[in-house]
């Protein structure tokens, strides 16, 4: 039995073949799905899905990237969501840097450089840390925020690190023993793997282990103690070879969980159940 700990069900990707989506799953071996909300409205879907679906089960919260379009209260909508129990944890949330506003900035200034004179380098310099600052502190607000409500209702949470390791590690240190998080999408050294688990917290691994350019994290996965990671296949996204750029769907958490199960040198039995007793502990499945 396998668990794919970070799907996105709800993404219109899968309407078309839901059902057979689940049941590729199922023969697959991945009985269980954990379906992740990115926004207050993905959220109400992936319930609707886990109310729906014995096998499905919810994750609420807003990326860090849907910030600019979503309120300035996230903790309110989402504890009203968070009171069916299919909701497992809080997430994903966290923080990502990689398209700074003042990075898409400089992109269309670019494209605009010979169609209008450009400003002094200081002033958009200062245009451009404004920008960030605020995009960045909307960030860390909802973050903070959803990290508030995991450890009001006791649960754990779901965490979205890209280009922001500082500032993700500053602000969920002072929940450390109130709640523990998953770094999901794992692709850090074994140095900040293990900054993840001295905090208590956990990380899992996508299809990235099966990519020819995925040595580093293959190996990250090797060397990583027993039950401090999990299997996930973030789909839509992140097709593992041999299906990499088509839609990924549950039944590749299987690859995932092969893959490195081949890089420790034991096997796939052994992997499926350190990886699924480790995701038991961190999902309140059982929440009534
Ligand atoms: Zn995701």
């Amino acid at each position: 039995m396998l668990i794919d700990t970070h799907a996105h069900l709800d993404y219109p990707d899968f309407a078309p073949d839901f059902d057979d989506v689940l049941r590729r799953a199922n023969e697959a071996g991945v009985t269980r799905i954990i379906t992740i909300g990115t926004s207050v409205e993905s959220s109400r879907r992936a319930i609707a899905l886990a109310e729906k679906y014995p096998n499905v089960y919810a994750v609420i919260g807003v990326h860090p990237t849907t910030a600019d379009e979503s309120g300035e209260d996230v903790i309110t909508p989402l504890r009203e969501l968070a009171k069916s129990p299919r909701v497992v944890a809080i997430g994903e949330t966290g923080l990502d840097y990689h398209r700074l506003p003042s990075i898409e900035l400089a992109k269309q200034r670019k494209a605009q450089v010979f169609a209008k004179a450009l400003q002094s380098s200081t002033e958009e310099q200062i245009e451009a840390d404004i920008h960030d600052g605020a995009y960045k502190s909307k960030q860390a607000s909802l973050f903070e925020q959803q990290l508030d409500l995991a450890a009001e209702l006791g649960l754990n949470v779901v965490i979205h690190q890209r280009d922001a390791w500082e500032d993700t590690l500053e602000i969920i240190r002072p929940y450390s023993g109130k709640l523990r998080g998953v770094f999901h999408c794992f692709g850090g050294s074994l140095e900040q793997a293990n900054e993840v688990l001295d905090l208590d917290h956990l990380v899992s691994f996508t299809g990235i282990v099966t990519f020819k350019n995925g040595t580093a994290v293959r190996e990250v996965a090797a060397q990583i103690p027993s039950w401090k990671f999990m299997v996930e296949t973030d789909c839509p996204y992140l097709a593992p070879v041999p299906f990499r750029g088509k839609r990924c769907e549950p039944a590749h958490t299987r690859i995932v969980a092969e893959t490195i199960a081949a890089a420790r040198g034991i096997s796939l039995d052994d992997v499926a159940a350190m990886t699924t007793q480790t995701a038991q502990e961190f999902f309140r499945f059982n929440r009534t």
